[in-house]
């Protein structure tokens, strides 16, 4: 992925907007699924006592040297550097990451998560952070990554939402399209006043999917948490030293 053109970064000008000024026009997001949506600001903006069970969580197991992936406004980034975590936030969107700076977080980087060569302990993705793989068949390219970025021992902490809800019929069956590839992934397009972003392909990934995926990557996943609404806080490990420390408990 290419870093974005700002004026082709609505997200990016609403967050900065808001910013600015505490106050922003819709963050429209569109998709040929769903009705069109709003994504509202202080959303993106949110503290540590606003955010849902699963987020608070996993900035609590957050350890050792930390990367926030796709920060946004950086709300997670900076509950984690208030703590003293050693936190690095990446994004690709120039003005979030011009946000994320005058924010006051101390390491921002502006580039595309795909193209980083440091380790770190803990990977945050948090907000359907995965949904950045867009499709499943880009998983394994997901994993890759993870042998080159995840330091030994470490854990991706990934919340996402098993959508299969969205299929279910008026007498409350679950009818899951057989058309399509896989039921998670989505495409989107998100407009910010006249700032139109590229359509972007953004996956879903149920639980047990996900695990399959890592099981064939040679990683491990364990659901740490369970949301309100099919929505789920797991983390990913590196699948031999999980293992072995499971072994080392049990000595
Ligand atoms: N984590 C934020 C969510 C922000 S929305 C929160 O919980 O509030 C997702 C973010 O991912 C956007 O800011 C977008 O610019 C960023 N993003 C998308 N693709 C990316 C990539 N390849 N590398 C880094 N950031 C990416």
């Amino acid at each position: 992925m290419d870093k974005i053109n700002s004026k082709m970064d609505p997200m990016g000008r609403a967050i900065a907007e808001y910013h600015k000024t505490g106050t922003a026009d819709r963050l429209r997001v569109f998709s040929p699924m769903f009705e069109e949506d709003e994504l509202p600001l202080p959303t993106l903006f949110r503290s540590y006592e606003e955010m849902p069970e699963i987020e608070r969580k996993a900035l609590d197991l957050a350890k050792g040297k930390t990367l926030d992936v796709g920060a946004g406004a950086g709300c997670h980034s900076l509950v984690l550097q208030q703590r003293g975590i050693d936190v690095t936030a990446i994004d690709i969107s120039p003005l979030s990451v011009k946000t994320m700076k005058e924010r006051g977080i101390r390491k921002v980087l502006e580039q595309d998560f795909f193209t980083l060569h440091e380790q770190y302990d803990t990977i945050l993705m948090l907000m359907n952070g995965i949904g950045i793989m867009g499709t499943l068949e880009r998983m394994p390219v997901f994993f890759k990554l993870l042998d080159r970025i995840l330091a030994p021992g470490g854990q991706v902490l990934c919340d996402s939402s098993d959508i299969c809800y969205v299929f279910e019929t008026d007498d409350g069956i679950i009818e899951l399209p057989d058309d399509t590839d896989y039921y998670g992934e989505l495409t989107f397009q998100i407009q910010y006043k006249d700032t139109i972003g590229e359509p972007f392909d953004w996956l879903y990934i149920d639980a047990d999917t996900l695990t399959q995926q890592a099981e064939e990557n040679g990683y491990t996943v364990e659901v740490l948490a369970e949301g309100k609404h099919y929505d789920y806080l797991a983390s990913i490990r590196h699948r031999d030293l999980h293992v072995l420390s499971a072994l080392q408990k049990n000595t």
